[in-house]
């Protein structure tokens, strides 16, 4: 763990994590068609037809910075991602980890856990294991005298708008002033002392959320969700130390074949096809280091354009994918969206 804890954090790292079948998966007989060699890569066995008909499978490979397959466990996950970020925004970094993926893949037990269970510490998600080691932090830092305050806030972008997670799901405002400084006006900020403060707020907000109803599946999250863990100093204007924004981003399969003619269906997923754009563009813009962030394309990128400007922008992106072959063409979606943040 002294090795794995001196990695120095890329400013963009991409990463793929591969979930388990599940029963009904397994009950269906359903075939895994990903396997995940190591050393960052991962293969999807893609079913094809000749034009005789006769089916193969073809394979495709896929190249990240780190590959986990399904018996990685959370805290091996965060090790690898969201821990070197945790380290970062104590140099004053504005750190983001975003979890990517269709409907079921695993973004939600990746970052929220899985708080339903009854084992609830084998089921921690980056969440906790972060806000953990937010505190570990500050306790050393006490000793070196840098006298830092913690504060959260989670919220969800649902069409576009922003609603706090914290209050009721209070629909808030996006203003950007004339310095292009974006605030959500009156988010809560909640100050905290621990980690289980961190976990109790995880808890009354994620009960919060917003389920919207897709054919694909009627629990689907058509909404993102953010908790970002600030940074401050103790002094009277409680200036910004550091930020990190932590994303469980919605569902990323494709409108194209919803078979329901609901009008606000379709318009929930273009909002959200939109801001997954937007959002590529600009992580990828910050790996070119270009001047021009588009930030302004979607509400996703807008609060969080803090996060994509600057030398101390940390961005890291765990793509989920579900190994049975009736998910093939979402997963393949998901591994090509991933896979060009690297020719940027
Ligand atoms: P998403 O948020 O992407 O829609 P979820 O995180 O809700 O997906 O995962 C769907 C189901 O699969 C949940 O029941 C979850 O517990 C399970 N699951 C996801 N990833 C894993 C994993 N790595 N190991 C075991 N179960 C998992
Ligand atoms: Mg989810």
């Amino acid at each position: 763990a002294g090795l794995l804890s001196q990695i120095e954090p890329h400013k963009i790292c991409v990463c793929v994590r591969k979930r388990p079948l599940n029963k009904q998966e397994c009950n269906k007989k359903e075939i895994d068609v990903v396997s995940v060699p190591g050393k960052g890569t991962l293969l999807v066995h893609e079913p094809k037809q000749k034009v005789d008909l006769t089916k193969y499978l073809e394979n495709q490979v896929f190249h990240f910075d780190y590959s986990f397959d399904e018996n990685a466990t959370n805290e091996l996950v965060y090790m690898f991602t969201a821990k070197p970020l945790v380290q970062s925004i104590f140099q004053g970094c504005m750190a983001t980890c975003f979890a990517y993926g269709q409907t079921g893949s695993g973004k939600t037990h990746t970052m929220g856990g899985d708080f339903t269970g009854k084992q609830q510490n084998s089921a921690r998600g980056i969440y906790a294991l972060a806000a953990q080691d937010v505190f570990t932090n500050l306790n050393h830092r006490r000793f070196a005298n840098q006298d830092l305050c913690v504060y959260v806030s989670f919220f969800e972008i649902y069409n576009g708008k922003v609603y706090d997670l914290l209050n009721k799901k209070a629909k808030l405002r996006v203003l950007e002033d004339d310095r292009q400084q974006v605030q959500v006006v009156g988010l809560e900020e909640v100050c905290v002392f621990s980690a289980e403060d961190v976990i109790k707020i995880i808890q009354t907000g994620s009960a919060c959320r917003t389920s919207g109803q897709t054919s694909a599946n009627a629990n689907s999250s058509r909404s993102h969700a953010i908790l970002q863990i600030v940074l401050r100093c103790n002094n009277r204007a409680a200036t910004l130390h550091g930020k990190f924004s932590l994303v469980d981003l919605a569902g990323n399969e494709r409108g194209t074949d919803v078979s329901s003619n609901d009008r606000s269906t379709l318009v929930e997923t273009s909002e959200i096809n939109r801001s997954l754009l937007a959002l590529k563009e600009c992580i990828r813009s910050l790996g070119k280091n270009s001047d021009h962030i588009p930030f302004r394309m979607s509400t996703l990128t807008k609060v969080l354009r803090d996060s994509f400007i600057g030398e101390k922008s940390r961005t890291c992106m765990i793509a989920m994918v579900s190994p049975g072959m009736a998910s093939c063409e979402y997963t393949m979606n998901t591994l090509r969206y991933a896979d060009r943040y690297r020719d940027g």
